[in-house]
């Protein structure tokens, strides 16, 4: 990949509360509202959370190319629908995707529309190709700690950084405006970081992992502010041997029960 990947602490030692909540948090206090109507906001039953998978790659784009020809577009979708299929039947989630069939989406379209849907959690699956055959495994990235310092400045700088942010009316304050910049992204990383950890923890009770699981990288997908996301290399289609278990439907099965319980286990911890 070409990356400079750095191991994340995920061990975090404050109390976090759902994306949702926090929003609706933010939202009150910055129309002024009464302790009444905070405490109300807070009360509210939330809907079910929206959760917007991505399958990496497609149509056009075939993304990394395995040792005998396997395409990771066509890796990652099947992988996407199976998981899917397992969140819904949970009935604990609503579930979108950003791609169904092998069409092209441009990377900033992917975060758009988890952006414009109000998704609570981006999950992007791909899968990887190293410059070793010898080396195999799964590894989670997060966005890297620098990317998001200078996202939510350039955000925050911009004019026309659209008049929403995180579901919150901005202000016409800039300084206000930057405050809740920096509020929501620092809460989006760290749910983004507990999330990567849950995954990782499901992740290597089913499959091999690559060493420092848990990296933290430029991805463009992983640039909304204001959803949690995480990008999972499910595997690498360079290693010959990862390669046929990719392929397999039995073992995308097995990865997708594994996210399963991992997007399962990030609910029950931060609501
Ligand atoms: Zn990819």
């Amino acid at each position: 990949m070409g990356i400079a990947a750095k191991r994340r602490d995920s061990a975090l030692s404050y109390t976090m509360i759902d994306r949702r909540r926090f929003n609706q948090l933010l939202a009150v206090l910055t129309a002024g509202a009464s302790f009444g109507q905070v405490h109300r906001a807070l009360a509210a039953a939330p809907a079910r959370p929206l959760i917007m998978l991505d399958a990496g790659h497609g149509g056009v784009d075939p993304g990394a190319i395995g040792v005998v020809g396997t395409y990771e577009k066509n890796i990652a979708l099947p992988t996407v629908l199976e998981l899917a299929r397992q969140l819904e039947a949970t009935r604990r989630f609503r579930i979108t995707l950003t791609r169904r069939d092998d069409v092209f989406i441009p990377l900033e379209g992917r975060v758009a529309r988890a952006r414009a849907a109000n998704a609570d959690l981006f999950l992007s699956i791909h899968a990887d190709a190293l410059p070793s055959r010898a080396e195999r495994g799964a590894s989670v990235y997060t966005l890297s700690e620098k990317a998001s310092d200078r996202l939510a400045a350039a955000m925050a700088a911009s004019e026309n950084s659209a008049d929403r942010f995180a579901g919150i009316k901005l202000s016409h304050d800039p300084v206000v405006n930057g405050i809740l910049f920096d509020l929501a992204r620092r809460q989006t990383s760290n749910l983004s970081i507990r999330l990567a950890g849950d995954v990782v923890n499901h992740l290597r009770q089913h499959v091999v992992m690559l060493p420092n699981s848990h990296r933290a990288a430029n991805f463009v997908v992983l640039k909304a502010p204001d959803i949690p996301s995480a990008l999972v290399e499910i595997g690498c289609l360079s290693n010959r041997t990862e390669e046929r278990d990719l392929r397999r439907p039995s073992y995308r099965t097995e990865i997708a029960r594994a996210l399963t319980r991992s997007i399962n286990q990030y609910f029950d911890t931060i609501t």
